[in-house]
């Protein structure tokens, strides 16, 4: 089992879920204090031939999954300007296990699309570290496509 240390480290102190900074000096007990996060991959239980594997990743406390039963949620950035946005982590579970594309939003602007684009790849390149994706813009019907490819 990782210590909470080796687990800040990883994700250079920063909550998976959130994406804000977490102060490593905080006490665990604090609601803003560092905590691990545990979590199921499937594809990764398949490597282990376990039943479940568990991916550790640093999250405040308040944000941490295990502290109740609702279930993670990774929002997307306000300033980004789209829409019909698709659910974070289960695009970026069916892109890890499956590969293929995803449509993760639409835009009204290409601009808009090309920012969506780079925040989501840099979104998930904390959020699934191991997970290579590209993005692709698509246009259609007067909007903009942003799709990732695994
Ligand atoms: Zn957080």
């Amino acid at each position: 089992m990782a210590t909470l240390q080796e687990v800040g480290e990883q994700d250079g102190w920063r909550c998976w879920l959130c994406d804000e900074s977490v102060d490593p000096e905080r006490s665990v007990n604090d609601d803003r204090g560092p905590s691990v996060d545990s979590r199921t991959t499937t594809k990764k239980a398949k490597k282990s031939k376990s039943k479940e594997a568990v991916t550790p990743r640093l999250a405040h406390r308040t944000c941490n999954t295990g502290r109740g039963n609702t279930e993670a949620v990774v929002p997307w950035a306000p300033e980004l300007f789209v829409i019909d946005p698709v659910p974070i982590i289960p695009a970026a579970e069916r892109l890890a296990q499956k590969g293929g594309r995803e449509i993760m939003c639409r835009c009204p602007a290409e601009d808009d699309a090309a920012a969506a684009a780079a925040w989501i790849l840099d979104r998930l390149g904390r959020l699934e570290p191991t997970l290579e994706l590209e993005s692709e813009i698509q246009e259609g019907g007067g909007q903009y496509l942003v799709i990732l490819m695994a």
